[in-house]
């Protein structure tokens, strides 16, 4: 199994909150309701991931999980008894941006919410791909496009070895048939309308996931880039 555990680690609210860089990192960030967290139960395969801090407007921090953290892997092994053997225990970390969209936010604390966004992005070293999740029925909204832009100036062209990822969530509403890859004409919709934005911003060149928590739909495509991280 990929993951054999994940546990949450910590809130932070400024880079010095940050956990010590030692492993691959990802971050997920999406507007409030977009699915991020079924999402990250999905790829997990946890129903319930501890994950459920849902407090609109006020969880402005970045909250840290990790994955396969060696320590519990270590003490699981010591006394646990389901994983003779087993050694696929690459460990990293899941860093949830505060879901933005929330127009009872203050400007101001959006403002140095959006501070340590871009800090964080610029400066985190160990962080192999940013998921930017995008309402498959919604399409790139409002915020949407003022991060995707900022995205496409960090990371546009991999820089600093971090890939941005955009992610259609909910498929299954929306998006018919098989997406990833031979999607053909069905849902093409908002795909076109995605990429022709990503195109416009200058990272038409990204990739794109089309996911479903509901179908499972996505997962091992959200993997092939969750490893870059777990292989850091
Ligand atoms: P978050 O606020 O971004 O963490 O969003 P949640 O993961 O809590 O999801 C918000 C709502 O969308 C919930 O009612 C979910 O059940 C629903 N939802 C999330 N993912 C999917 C999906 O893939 N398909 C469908 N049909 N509904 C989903």
């Amino acid at each position: 199994a990929l993951v054999r555990r994940v546990h949450f680690v910590k809130g932070a609210v400024e880079m010095g909150g940050c956990p010590k860089g030692d492993r691959g990192e990802v971050a997920f960030i999406g507007r409030s309701n977009v699915g991020k967290s079924s999402l990250v139960n999905m790829i997990t395969a946890r129903k319930t991931l501890a994950y459920t801090s849902k407090r609109p407007g006020k969880t402005q921090q970045f909250n840290y999980f990790a994955v396969n953290d060696k320590v519990d892997v270590e003490r699981e092994l010591r006394y646990g008894d389901d994983i003779k053997g087993e050694k696929d225990f690459d460990s990293f970390y899941i860093c949830d941006l505060p879901g933005f969209g929330y127009a009872k936010v203050p400007e101001s604390q959006r403002r140095e919410w959006g501070g340590f966004m871009r800090e964080y992005f610029e400066g985190r070293r160990n962080l192999r791909v940013v998921f930017h999740l995008i309402d498959s029925r919604h399409g790139v909204v409002d915020e949407d496009e003022r991060i995707m832009g900022e995205c496409a100036e960090i990371f546009g062209g991999g820089k600093k070895g971090t890939t941005y990822v955009v992610v259609l969530t909910k498929a299954d509403k929306n998006v018919k048939g098989g997406a990833n890859g031979g999607g053909g004409k069905a849902g093409g919709g908002v795909i076109k309308m995605v990429r022709d934005k990503m195109r416009e911003k200058g990272v038409g060149g990204n990739p794109i996931i089309v996911t479903s928590s509901e179908t499972k739909l996505g997962r091992d495509d959200m993997w092939r880039y969750l490893r870059l991280a777990a292989d850091y």
